[in-house]
């Protein structure tokens, strides 16, 4: 499943592609992958600038233009409303705003929120370049570019207006990357989690991002094994976990994550992480570092790798 760097690479790509270009059209095959009615849905989507790609955990948020922006503020205003726009006049505009004071910027803009899970990816380019599968939601940009969504048979493209997006990222827990997190932070994050470190690691709500993969990786760069107790890991092995946090997934973004379906056409920096994993995947192959095997073990029906050497 995609964690924080595969997203992160995706992120980062699909903002030099998509960044700033309308949805022309949108197609849904399986209406379980949205969250909406497949006419809402495209109703609110089509036309729509995508302003940016961010990323919140290992989710991506596809932040869509205002739709009401032309109309509000005030004076002239509307004057500057794009062309093309004509269908935006016959709906209603959303009850959240009604009567809000045009000082407070009542953000009415929707976004689309991407969990790719277990066998989700993307392909972006034209009919003829995109992979012979099946694609759950299709994109198509101007000049017959198209963003294709594949493999969502667990996850999802929902589209929420700003308070339901804010319900939704409320229960996730602080990006590990933040720059304002500090080793006191995240050990005292992780000490409030009970159970093995591996699984405070997965723990969405302790930290957003950090699944099976890379929770192996760094406890492997870190000496520590996943299945400790949380409680048994002292302040100096906490500081160690912080630090191969940090450097595994600034290796692992630099080398466009593990996973390997490409995004575009000659993309040669997707996946590009898979022969640098230490563990994970690994189980039975020698470890890098001291040459035994490595362990693959199952716990809490989730796949566990280590080395049982090198990890104490
Ligand atoms: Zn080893």
């Amino acid at each position: 499943m995609p964690e924080l760097p595969e997203m992160e690479t995706y992120r980062t790509m699909l903002n030099e592609r998509i960044a700033g270009r309308v949805v022309r059209d949108v197609e849904v095959t399986r209406e379980k992958t949205v969250n909406v009615p497949v006419d809402e849905f495209r109703r609110r989507v089509e036309g729509r600038a995508i302003e940016r790609v961010d990323r919140a955990g290992k989710m991506l948020l596809f932040r869509l233009d205002d739709r009401w922006g032309a109309t509000r503020g005030g004076g002239g205003a509307a004057a500057g409303a794009p062309a093309g726009r004509g269908g935006v006049a016959t709906l209603e505009r959303p009850e959240a705003s009604v009567g809000a004071d045009a000082d407070a910027g009542a953000a009415t803009a929707d976004t689309l929120a991407l969990h790719l899970m277990l066998g989700g990816s993307m392909f972006y380019g034209s009919p003829d370049e995109a992979p012979d599968r099946t694609a759950q939601v299709v994109f198509t940009f101007d000049a017959g570019k198209k963003l294709y969504f594949h493999g969502l048979r667990l996850g999802y493209l929902h589209i929420y207006g700003p308070e339901e997006l804010e319900t939704k990222l409320s229960k996730l827990g602080p990006n590990p990357l933040d720059p304002a997190l500090d080793a006191e932070a995240f050990a005292a994050r992780l000490r409030r989690a009970r159970g093995a470190i591996k699984f405070a690691l997965t723990d969405q709500a302790v930290f957003a991002g950090i699944g099976n993969c890379y929770a192996d990786e760094m406890l492997f760069a870190a000496g520590i094994l996943p299945l400790r107790k949380t409680a048994d890991v002292d302040d100096a092995e906490l500081r160690r976990l912080f630090a191969a946090m940090r450097s595994t997934f600034a290796e692992a973004i630099r080398y466009g994550g593990y996973m390997e379906d490409p995004l575009y056409a000659g993309d040669e920096r997707t996946g590009g992480y898979n022969d640098r994993c230490k563990v994970y995947d690994r189980g039975g192959e020698p470890c890098d570092r001291c040459g035994g095997p490595i362990t693959k073990t199952e716990s809490n029906g989730r796949k566990v790798f280590y080395c049982e050497r090198c990890q104490r």
